[in-house]
């Protein structure tokens, strides 16, 4: 079997499209532009990079977005004070403090703090507990694990009844995706590093998303003929020549790195009915869900 690709790209490209559809109309009518602040702790080059293509993306789909690099030494109390100052800014209608930050700062304190309203992360412990609970609905559902359903939706893949394994736990992709199949009506697994056989849990699984952060652990045979591969997991490997050796880039001289994801890619898409590419697949999703939340958030402020 070769897999079906979920274009996880054209299918990011098609929400952007939607959400900027939405923006202008609403201008048009009068009202708000939908407002992001991104909130930056410290250097660290990921980081920056994944602020960076969000105020990009704001631009591109006619969003305004407020910028606010910190130093890494930030003091708690100071933090505290600009999402305070954010939460009653009017302009802003999504808050996003870019994670992980530095280890002297208390995270949930943070995102406890942003205005629910404006929770366009969905991280505040008040959207994940409603994630958790039965008959009640997030205002935000975080971004990544949203575009991993997106995905499955728009492939057709049926999940209501099916057998859905999550490998990874934390509080940003694992647990989120998992309740989310739960709310879809899976019957959901959670695999973690302490789980035993790992294989033998995967191989009853019709929908699999993969969020370990381990290069191409998952491979072909754990899995069922005909599952659903969601792979979340980005990570860099050394690029290589035909004779072995790594690519050196001409333009920094240092060895070239290319992405891939937790499942070994070529073995899966022999075994699996659908399967997401790295890159290309829920990478460009996050971003997209960002923009349809930050909307969200603008409509319901309208109220
Ligand atoms: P974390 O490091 O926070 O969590 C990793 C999870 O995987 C933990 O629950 C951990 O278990 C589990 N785990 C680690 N090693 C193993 C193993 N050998 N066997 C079984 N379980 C294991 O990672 P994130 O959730 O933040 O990210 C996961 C991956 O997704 C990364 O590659 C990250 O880059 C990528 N990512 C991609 C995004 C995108 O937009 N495409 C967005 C966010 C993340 P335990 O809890 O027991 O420690």
């Amino acid at each position: 079997m070769t897999a079906q690709l979920i274009d996880g790209t054209a299918i990011a490209q098609k929400v952007r499209d939607e959400v900027k559809e939405k923006v202008a109309k609403r201008i048009a009518e009068g009202k708000s532009q939908p407002g992001l602040a991104t909130v930056l702790v410290g250097d660290r080059i990921d980081s920056a990079t994944y602020v960076n293509m969000k105020q990009k993306a704001c631009a591109e789909l006619g969003m305004a977005s407020f910028h606010h690099p910190v130093p890494a030494d930030v003091t708690q109390e100071d933090l505290e004070k600009l999402v305070r100052e954010l939460n009653d800014d009017p302009k802003v209608n999504g808050i996003l403090v870019q994670l992980p930050l530095p280890d002297h700062l208390d995270e949930e304190r943070i995102l406890r703090l942003i205005n629910l309203e404006k929770d366009v992360d969905g991280f505040s412990p008040i959207n994940l507990g409603r994630l958790a609970q039965k008959g009640r609905e997030p205002l935000f559902v975080p971004c990544t694990p949203y575009g991993c359903i997106y995905l499955l939706k728009e492939a057709g893949v049926k999940i209501a009844g099916a057998n859905a394994v999550v490998l990874g736990r934390s509080n940003i992709v694992g647990m989120p995706a998992a309740l989310l199949l739960i709310k879809e009506n899976a019957t959901v697994t959670v695999v973690h590093s302490k789980t035993k056989d790992i294989p033998a849990v995967l191989r009853e699984a019709d929908i699999v998303i993969a969020a370990i952060g381990r290069t191409q652990m998952v491979r072909g045979d754990w899995l069922k003929p005909g599952v659903a591969v969601i792979d979340v997991g980005i990570n860099g490997i050394p690029m290589l020549n035909e004779d072995g050796t790594p690519v050196i880039s001409k333009k920094t001289g240092k060895p070239r790195q290319k992405l891939v994801g937790d499942v070994n890619f070529d073995e899966a898409k022999e075994v699996a009915s659908f399967i997401t590419p790295v890159p290309g697949g829920v990478g460009p999703m996050t971003i997209a869900m960002l923009m349809a939340n930050t909307l969200r958030a603008a409509e319901i402020q309208d109220k």
